[in-house]
Formats: C-alpha cells, sequence, structure tokens
C-alpha cells in the first residue's frame, strides 16, 4: 500500500507501541511507526488516548512471552470500551506463536512475524476499514522498510539494522527459528540511510544484527563488516559509531584492519562468551572455547587497546555444575570485562537445548550463580573505573542524569556512563571530561573543553 496515497482519506488515529526484547526490536518499532506516521497516524504514550495498540515481542525468554500473554489479555476491556480500536503484535513471538496468540486472544486484530512486520501499518488500516483479522508469517525474505528519519527516540542518535536472522546452531537460542537465516543489507543502501540520518542531526550510529560481524553485504567473499566501517568512516558529520552484538567466531582480518583504521569507532565491543567451562560452550554448540575467546580478546586489544568488552552470560544451562560456575568467574576476572548482562537459563520450547536437556539448575542456584557472576563484574567495573581518576576523556551527552536532574549523564568510547555538571551541555554535546570520581557503575568528572 502506498502510504501517500491514504494521507488525506485516513482519519487521525493515535499508536501506542510497546516495545519487549532486544534493540533491534526498538529499531523494528521505530521503523514500524514511521510507517504509521506516513498514513497520518500519531502517537501517544497513554493507553487511553491511544486508537491502537501494538506489541514489539520477544521469545528468547519464556518470561517475556507469559507477559506478553498476560497484557493482551489486560487489554480486552480497553477494546471493549471504544469500537474501531486495534490490538496488533509483531516480533519473534508473533512469529512463533501467531496461531496460539489468535486462539488465546481473538481481541487481537493484526499478528505480523519477523518478515512481515512492514506491512503491519497497513494492516491496521485496513482493519480500522472494515477488514481483517490478518495472521501473516510467510513474508519475504528481506524485509524492507523505509526509516522515517524523524522516528527515532533521541535526534542526535540512531540504531541502523544491517542485518536480519542468524546462521548460528546455538543449541538454547530461538532466534533462528523465529528471525530465520542471515540477510545483509547492501553497503549502498546503510550508507544512505545513514546520510539521511546525518543531514537529520544524527551524530551516533549504532549498526545492529544477531551476529553483527558476519554481516556479508549480500556479497560473500567480497563485503564484510570492514567494508561497512570505511565506507561510513567517510560519512561527513558522523562522529560515533559502534556496532552489536559480535560472535567471537565470525571476526576476519578486514575488520579487524578496518577497525584499526576508523577514526569514529567506538571503543567498545559487546562479544558474549555466555560461559567460561568448554563443557559448556560444547553443549551450547557456541563454536569456540574458553581458550580461543581468550586470543580473539588478545587480537582485540593488539588492535585497539583501549577497546572495552561487553559480555553476556548464561548461568544454570543444563548440567552446569559448580565448577563449570566457578571457571566463568574466573574468566570474568581475568578477561575484565567492561560490563556484563547475566541471563539466568530458559528453557525454550523449539530449541535443542530444551527439547534435549531437562532444566536440571534449580531456580535458586540460577539466582545465586547470577549474584556471584555479577558480584565479580562489580569488582572489575570498580577497579577499572577507578583507575580513570585524572584522566581526561571525551564523552557523548545524552539526558539530564537520572539521580541528579542538576547533572548530565553519558558515555565515553568504551560506553561507561559518564556524569557532569554544566551549564552548557545539551543532548548531543561531545565534552572532554576529566574524571574526579567513580562507582563501579559511573564516572563523575568535570567538563574541561567542549567539543
Ligand atoms: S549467535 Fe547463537 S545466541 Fe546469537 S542469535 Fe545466533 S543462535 Fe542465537
Amino acid at each position: 500500500m502506498d502510504p501517500a496515497a491514504t494521507i488525506e482519506s485516513t482519519p487521525t488515529a493515535r499508536v501506542k507501541m510497546e516495545v519487549f526484547g532486544c534493540q533491534m526490536n526498538v529499531v523494528d518499532a521505530e521503523l514500524v511507526l514511521g510507517r504509521f506516521k506516513g498514513l497520518n497516524y500519531g502517537e501517544t504514550d497513554r493507553y487511553e488516548d491511544a486508537d491502537v495498540v501494538v506489541f514489539n515481542t520477544c521469545s528468547v525468554r519464556g518470561h517475556a512471552e507469559d507477559k506478553v500473554f498476560s497484557r493482551l489479555g489486560a487489554l480486552r476491556p480497553w477494546k471493549k470500551e471504544r469500537p474501531g480500536r486495534v490490538v496488533a503484535v509483531m516480533g519473534c513471538m508473533a512469529q512463533r506463536e501467531a496461531t496460539d496468540i489468535r486462539r488465546r486472544m481473538p481481541h487481537v486484530d493484526v499478528v505480523a512475524g519477523t518478515r512481515d512486520f512492514p506491512k503491519l501499518a497497513g494492516l491496521v488500516d485496513r482493519v480500522r476499514g472494515g477488514e481483517g483479522p490478518f495472521l501473516v508469517i510467510d513474508g519475504e525474505e528481506r524485509p524492507d522498510i523505509e526509516r522515517s528519519p524523524t522516528s527515532r527516540p533521541r535526534p542526535f542518535q540512531a540504531y541502523v539494522t544491517i542485518m536480519r536472522g542468524c546462521n548460528r546452531p546455538c543449541t538454547y537460542c530461538i532466534v533462528p527459528t523465529v528471525r530465520g537465516r542471515e540477510i545483509s543489507r547492501p553497503v549502498d543502501e546503510i550508507v544512505d540511510e545513514v546520510k539521511g540520518l546525518v543531514d537529520d542531526g544524527v551524530i551516533e550510529v549504532c549498526l545492529l544484527g544477531q551476529t553483527v560481524n558476519a554481516y556479508d553485504g549480500q556479497d560473500r567473499g567480497r563485503t564484510t563488516l570492514g567494508t561497512l566501517l570505511r565506507a561510513l568512516d567517510r560519512v561527513d558529520g558522523l562522529r560515533r559509531l559502534r556496532f552489536v552484538t559480535s560472535h567471537p567466531s565470525e571476526f576476519n582480518d578486514d575488520t579487524w584492519a578496518a577497525m584499526a583504521e576508523s577514526s569514529k569507532l567506538d571503543r567498545f565491543l559487546h562479544m558474549p562468551i555466555q560461559s567460561g567451562s568448554d563443557r559448556m560452550l560444547k553443549a551450547m554448540r557456541r563454536g569456540y572455547t574458553v581458550d580461543k575467546y581468550r586470543r580473539i580478546v588478545d587480537r582485540v586489544r593488539e588492535v585497539l587497546p583501549d577497546m572495552g568488552i561487553g559480555c553476556d552470560w548464561i548461568v544454570g544451562f543444563p548440567g552446569e555444575t559448580e565448577e563449570d560456575h566457578e571457571a566463568s568467574l574466573r574468566i570474568c576476572e581475568e578477561i575484565g570485562f567492561s560490563q556484563s548482562f547475566v541471563f539466568k537459563y530458559s528453557p525454550r520450547p523449539g530449541t535443542k537445548a530444551a527439547e534435549e536437556h531437562a532444566d536440571d539448575v534449580p531456580t535458586d542456584v540460577k539466582k545465586r550463580r547470577n549474584r556471584e557472576l555479577l558480584a565479580v563484574q562489580e569488582r572489575v567495573s570498580l577497579a577499572a573505573h577507578r583507575a580513570t581518576v585524572g584522566e581526561t576523556m571525551q564523552v557523548l551527552f545524552e539526558a539530564k542524569s537520572r539521580l541528579d536532574d542538576s547533572k548530565w549523564s553519558g558515555r565515553n568510547p568504551q560506553h561507561r556512563i559518564v556524569v557532569a555538571a554544566d551549564e552548557r551541555i545539551r543532548p548531543g554535546t561531545i565534552a572532554d571530561v576529566r574524571i574526579e570520581d567513580a562507582t563501579a557503575l559511573t564516572l563523575f568528572g568535570d567538563v574541561v573543553a567542549l567539543r
């Protein structure tokens, strides 16, 4: 449907979008809101003002799915209250549970899977015109959608999805099933999108993909993530660039070289290890050993010595012993990660791990292991942060500090949170900040110069 063709005929309606899950969902939500905007729909934060509610869902943990079902159930009275209201569901859970969603929640009007979400706004509009319900989950391989440069949470920052799907076989993960195989966008298309964003005031871009360093620009063998980094390095006005999430086995020499050459690349690499035990890594089919991971970190630090490395962990994977867990604690300390996200294993129906192994680590043990890993990370972060006291670093300020609104909060190139007070700071200001104090979560400093 051509959005422009309907602007005149579509009555104004307001959309409440709720996002569950990862950053890719946040971007997809922005893209869909852009499409709604093209249909002359507005946006609202309040359910009571909304004519349309869209849930962009996540399937990574069972808890996330339960929450969506319960929230969808709670929308029944909301929908009854005003005739013509529309409920739509998109994202991984829409792909995986489409028929179940319609069976359990018949008041849901549109279910659009991970390759069909670009159609969602048009389908909602047709429901408001009296058609539907619609359930679409068999879409084309590559979801093309025009980005509306104005639909993003902060005017100076943007996430750009450069690839979708995943070809890897991690036994616990539902992503390859719900998102399909890897498919990259061409380099030129991404560069054009970034130029458009920069023209619209963006200075920082984060490139997104489930295994972002497997990017091949639909030209495997000749194009790598390195090719894209070099092309984006030439975009005038773009000041900061980063990419998430990297898989340790997907780097290549060209990408390392481009990372070293880049004048815009942040010093932060999110590269999940998941466990410090080779036995667990094998059971998860992660495709590397702890020693191989260590060697990749050495390579990162050889190329870019000041690189901060962020990490994901799974605690309580089936069969995980105290010995395996202690190996995770040791490698967390040894590598000195700059941040860790710890997840308690949750079996996902349809995954190899759920089908072949009992979820045999008790919840209280998972919780304790979670706490212990975070405690190591806190110690490591505190030591690293204290070592920066006295240093001057470049900070991109994002918003008022949540704890003290006389101060501003931003990120340094290692993606660490820096808080400072200076009346010249605005959202999007880049400044040199001298660090005066530090906790495990935050650096505190004074602005010495604006950039
Ligand atoms: S690399 Fe593994 S964990 Fe990450 S999305 Fe692919 S299958 Fe899932």
